[in-house]
């Protein structure tokens, strides 16, 4: 499995589509500028569509009497009802779509770290939050991938994002034909990035493709849609990769010697203890597809979840690395 289907995903203009920003800026997300051959994106600037204009006075969420507002200090104009009016507009307008990168901290876009304040005076943050944009994209779409620049720059959170905006654009593409044997060809060759992921979910979808009920093919689709959702809504915990590296080693058991087996399982041990990188063992097992011809392994997403040309280990240094 090699050929991906371009997500759709839609980003906030100013991350390099345009110069949008406030101040008339633009900025160049490294990430999002390598996204760019292997994805489509729908670049949308909410500030400029509800009329606002580059440059502009800075706009900022403010609590007041316990409802969040959206605000212009500068020329004291209230802009929550125009934002909201084309939140719901444009949203509705989206046909397919596969996941969103937004602007982060912005009070727009942002999704966890917009500052809101206590008043359109001059003052300190009270907490933070999402911005109006962010806040109905999350509230629309509470099964799709949503993130910040910021946060696609730590390596898991980056790497979560990228398996699922492929896998929901290769399963759109694969709902569109409703034919039940892309479904069940699908479902195969997700098998250990599903195991991974979610093995209960997993095992879900599998009865939903069996299909012993007889239900018609829209409805298996729709079903399975809603369990692929759940089953990629958490990132996998590391020792759900070790189940999944025991099964497909299982493949091999009756070809590999004795000190083959012990290689792998010593570098199991390694990457369990955070001694080695999740990439020695799918690397392995790999070699193993290759020499022994095992196609079935071979075409698992698991091993290619996504284009090669956006690997990067690179991270913001929190958390586990990989
Ligand atoms: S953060 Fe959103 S609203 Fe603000 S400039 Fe960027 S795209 Fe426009």
């Amino acid at each position: 499995m090699s050929d991906f289907v371009k997500p759709w995903v839609v980003i906030s203009k100013c991350l390099g589509f345009a110069r949008c920003r406030w101040n008339g800026l633009t900025i160049q997300d490294e990430f999002v500028e390598r996204l760019k051959p292997h994805v489509e994106f729908m670049p949308v600037c909410a500030e400029v569509e509800i009329g606002l204009g580059v440059p502009r006075d800075p706009i900022r969420v403010i609590l007041s009497n316990e409802e969040l507002r959206l605000v212009q200090p500068a020329t004291k104009t209230d802009v929550t009802n125009k934002m909201r009016k084309f939140c719901n507009t444009f949203l509705t307008s989206l046909d397919e779509v596969d996941g969103f990168i937004l602007k982060s901290r912005s009070p727009s876009c942002g999704i966890k770290e917009a500052k809101i304040y206590p008043t359109m005076e001059k003052s300190a943050a009270i907490r933070k939050g999402s911005g109006f944009f962010g806040t109905a994209v999350l509230e629309r779409f509470p099964n799709l991938p949503v993130e910040d620049e910021g946060r696609l720059r730590n390596f898991i959170i980056r790497e979560h994002f990228l398996k699922r905006i492929f896998t929901i654009a290769r399963f759109r593409s694969t709902k569109k034909t409703q034919k039940m044997k892309n479904l069940v060809q699908f479902q195969a060759e997700n098998k250990f990035l599903f195991m991974a992921y979610n093995q209960k979910e997993f095992r879900v979808m599998g009865r939903i493709v069996a299909n012993h009920e007889k239900r018609s093919v829209s409805e298996v689709y729709d079903n399975y849609e809603v369990h692929l959702y759940a089953a990629l809504a958490k990132t996998p915990r590391y020792t759900s990769y070790i189940n999944v590296f025991m099964h497909a080693m299982g493949h091999f058991s009756d070809k590999l010697n004795k000190q083959e087996k012990s290689f792998f399982l010593e570098l199991m041990e390694k990457y369990r203890s955070g001694k080695a990188p999740l990439r020695s063992d799918t690397d392995v097992l790999m070699s193993w597809g290759v020499r022994f011809g095992e196609k079935y392994l071979l075409d698992q997403t698991f091993f290619n979840p996504y284009p090669e040309e956006l690997l990067d280990i690179s991270d913001s240094g929190k958390g586990r690395d990989y």
